[in-house]
């Protein structure tokens, strides 16, 4: 088969495995010293105390593990953008509660606090928010609403690992936040998460929950006066931790991923550069200068939707994959949600998301430009 060009890609090599291989020689490969420097890098690199992040297996389990902490139950309500990936709405529904799914603005595809208001009523307990493609959103607004309200915040940070807005890094900014590293993400360890809580003490409850509820990290911590095969559970846990070899894939990534984000933004502005004079396509609005991406996903808008769905498949002939994210949740049939959100239609019908990795050489680029104008010029 002719290569194609992949939309995500992780950049994995030596320095990855050489780390593996410390882990191997170290005759223990479960969760230990390499989560805990990981642990610290990354809280190190949002800038929080070591104290409010935890990882986790990965963002899905993240958000459903900080729903839980929610006790929400039938009466309750979530509100989330309908364009968000599908395990919140699923971390929504299976804590009993109703998700409700707010529009978004049609060409940023990043939801405003009055998208968010307008679907606010007495039952709504929390909010799920994505940063769009790496675009922070508004936060200080939707901050304000959330807080006026007391509702609480969760940023679902998965396209937006180091992105920043005023300044935080998005995923401290809001009461939790939830990161992920699988292989489509920009940091990758294989599989895996973070989450962020801005309280110390649940975030500990938090930390005990994800490995069975134990109390005390192992029978070497419990002092020897004691019986320390005896030990007592905070909560009904699962297991949801991960592990030093995937964690010593991360404290390699760690160290690469300012220059991977470089390079996307490279990618993001030649783009832009070379297609904003296409009449028939729209491309990103220049970002203000309070916010920085971390250029998770570069995407496109048609005027007219069929040449979406042609140029898609145009690409794809062309040995180039590009696909819409994230598709509406309120059109997924399981959720049974027959509303219409007008932006999000509108966005759904028309915006394309085209290669963006570090991985990608000039050649590639060139050739996605190329073909997007061999399309129509
Ligand atoms: C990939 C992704 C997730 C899920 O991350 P996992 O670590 O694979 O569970 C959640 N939210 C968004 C916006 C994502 O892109």
């Amino acid at each position: 088969m002719k290569k194609m060009i992949n939309i995500f890609q992780p950049s994995l090599g030596k320095k990855e495995i050489e780390e593996i291989k410390e882990v191997f020689e170290s005759n223990w490969t479960g969760k230990g010293q390499k989560t805990k420097i990981l642990e610290k890098y990354l809280s190190n690199k949002i800038r929080v105390d070591r104290g409010n992040v935890t990882t986790v297996t990965s963002c899905t389990e993240g958000l459903f593990q900080i729903i839980e902490l929610l006790s929400l139950d039938e009466k309750d309500e979530v509100v989330l953008p309908s364009i968000s990936f599908v395990g919140a709405g699923n971390a929504i529904v299976s804590s009993g509660a109703k998700p409700v799914f707010c529009d978004v603005d049609c060409r940023t595809l990043n939801v405003t606090a009055e998208h968010i208001e307008e679907k606010i009523t007495e039952k709504t307990k929390a909010v799920i928010l994505i940063h769009y493609a790496g675009l922070p959103c508004e936060m200080d607004d939707i901050v304000d609403l959330c807080e006026s309200r007391d509702i609480v915040l969760i940023e679902d940070n998965a396209c937006s690992p180091f992105s920043k807005y005023r300044g935080n890094n998005t995923g401290t900014i809001g009461n939790f936040g939830t990161w992920s590293f699988d292989s489509m993400k920009i940091l990758v360890i294989g599989d895996g998460g973070l989450i962020y809580c801005d309280s110390k003490n649940t975030m500990k409850y938090l930390k005990e929950k994800l490995y069975l509820g134990l109390m005390s990290e192992s029978g070497l911590t419990n002092s020897i006066d004691k019986k320390w095969w005896e030990f007592n559970i905070s909560s009904a846990g699962r297991r949801s931790i991960i592990n030093d070899i995937t964690a010593s894939i991360g404290l390699s990534q760690i160290k690469k991923v300012d220059s991977f984000i470089k390079r996307r933004e490279y990618i993001h502005k030649f783009y832009t550069n070379n297609l904003k004079s296409l009449d028939w396509l729209m491309t990103p609005e220049d970002f203000p200068d309070y916010i920085k991406s971390s250029y998770y996903m570069y995407w496109i808008q048609t005027k007219n939707s069929t040449d979406r769905d042609d140029l898609a498949r145009f690409l794809r002939e062309q040995g180039i994959y590009s696909t819409f994210r994230y598709y509406p949740l309120h059109r997924v049939p399981f959720y049974n949600n027959k509303q219409k959100l007008e932006n999000t239609e509108t966005a759904a019908n028309s915006t394309l998301c085209i290669p963006l990795h570090q991985s990608l050489s000039n050649e590639d680029i060139e050739k996605v430009v190329e073909s997007i104008k061999k399309y129509k010029r």
